[in-house]
């Protein structure tokens, strides 16, 4: 088999959000940089479209969110759901210290087309797309590198840096034996879509009833719908039919009755299966993990292509200088994980929080859910809608970008 072979300074597995953002903003700043994506193109199954105020703030910072916005999308001021019987709006985003006061609902697809039209533009950033991550290169206890398949060959990239941004079942972790912390979720998500008529309500809204959590996110011509299932009960819902789950949506909002018929089978349905984990170290010498690859987020709050990002300018601010020096030593690659880490547990524990009081109780109940206390005083007291708001969109510590736009190294 003919084998490639490629000198850079940073090769990053995975072209989702963490790894086209950091490879943008070391190309940016000068670095050689490889970020290499195992499929053809962005183009895939839904995966999450929020681009929350804390991203498009950094879009602003980078001069691009006038570009960005010209993007199709729809923009969303305000978080409401429907518990029991009652109508409460979670969070107000039109507060927010930031450019935007929303939360822009764009395609990932969009996104992640958009950052590699733009790296483009500085000689340093390479993408290669149909490039699987499925080795490293070694040199005793080092990682010097990393080997792709790719249709025309093996691909070996010898690099001062290998970053794992390959997602929530990353290779890359795996083969440099990082461990992972696995905390648990009480449930899976099935998504599906479902067409939008003029005479629905525009807002998007989760509705909490007996056993039962429904998520309706509005993209324009279209529904994008969250059900939320017991963990692993995907199999046994499916066994009684799709029938039975059409009724299940009905009930759950009867104004759906004239489309439910739009699920034509269970190919329609994809299975999010739920998981929240954290490396215990997101490094070693010659290896970063970050994102989904560091830590898998749970989908409450739509956090985690934001925290992607997030990781990647904090890692892009640290680490451009030694890699144009071309030597990262392992402390800072230490730094990175400093950085970002309190970030991520606080998230983390809130959605785990969220996850045991909330979404468990709600999945076990027979009887009609009521609103905590808490969300009570949020009907009664708008303004404290702005810490939800806060916390949804622009989470602990927002990162800025400190990269400068410089001319490539070599
Ligand atoms: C169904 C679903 C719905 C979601 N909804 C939301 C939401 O509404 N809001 C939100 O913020 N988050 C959502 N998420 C989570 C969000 O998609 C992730 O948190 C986010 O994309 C993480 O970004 P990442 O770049 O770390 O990883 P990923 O987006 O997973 O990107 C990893 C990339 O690496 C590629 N890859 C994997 N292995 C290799 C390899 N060996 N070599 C090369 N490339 C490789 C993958 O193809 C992928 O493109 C959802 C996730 C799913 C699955």
């Amino acid at each position: 088999m003919a084998v490639e072979t490629v000198t850079t300074d940073c090769a990053i597995a995975g072209g989702g959000p963490a790894g086209m953002m950091l490879g943008f903003l070391l190309a940016r700043a000068g670095v050689d940089v490889v970020v290499m994506e195992k499929h053809a193109d962005f183009f895939r199954d839904f995966r999450g479209d929020t681009i929350h105020p804390s991203t498009l703030e950094i879009m602003h910072e980078l001069g691009l969110l006038d570009a960005f916005l010209k993007l199709p999308h729809q923009k969303v001021r305000e978080i409401a759901g429907v518990i029991g019987d009652e109508r409460i709006t979670l969070a107000d985003f039109t507060h927010l210290p930031t450019q935007c006061g929303f939360i822009a609902f764009i395609p990932q697809w969009d996104f992640l087309n958009f950052l590699a039209e733009h790296g483009k533009r500085y000689p340093g950033f390479h993408l290669r797309m149909q490039a699987e991550a499925d080795g490293l290169l070694m040199d005793g206890d080092t990682i010097t590198g990393v080997q792709a398949k790719t249709p025309e060959g093996l691909l070996e990239i010898q690099a001062t840096l290998v970053v794992g941004a390959d997602g929530r079942h990353s290779t890359l972790r795996a083969l440099a034996g990082l461990e992972v912390e696995d905390f648990g979720a009480p449930m899976d998500v099935l998504w599906f879509r479902l067409s939008k008529r003029a005479r629905d309500e525009s807002e998007t809204l989760g509705r909490f009833q007996a056993g039962r959590i429904f998520i309706m996110l509005n993209r324009g011509d279209y529904w994008q719908c969250a059900f939320v299932i017991p963990k692993g009960g995907f199999e046994a819902l499916r066994a009684q039919g799709i029938e039975v789950f059409r009724k299940e949506i009905v009930a759950l909002n009867p104004a759906l009755s004239d489309r439910v018929g739009e699920i034509a089978s269970w190919d329609e349905v994809k299975l999010l299966t739920v998981r929240v984990d954290r490396l215990k170290r997101w490094y070693r010498q010659g290896l970063l993990c970050i994102g989904d690859a560091a830590h898998a987020m749970s989908p409450i709050g739509g956090v985690g292509i934001n925290l992607a990002v997030q990781d990647a300018v904090a890692a892009a601010n640290i680490l451009w200088e030694p890699l144009r020096q071309g030597r990262v030593a392992e402390d800072v690659l230490a730094k990175v994980q400093a950085r970002r880490r309190l970030p991520v547990e606080m998230t983390q524990a809130l959605q785990l929080f969220v996850q045991k009081r909330i979404i468990s109780n709600v999945l076990g109940m027979t009887a009609q859910p009521r609103p905590p206390f808490v969300f009570t005083l949020l009907n009664r007291f708008p303004v404290l809608r702005r810490i939800p708001a806060r916390l949804i969109g622009m989470g602990f510590r927002p990162e800025h970008v400190r990269t400068p736009e410089m001319p490539p190294s070599r």
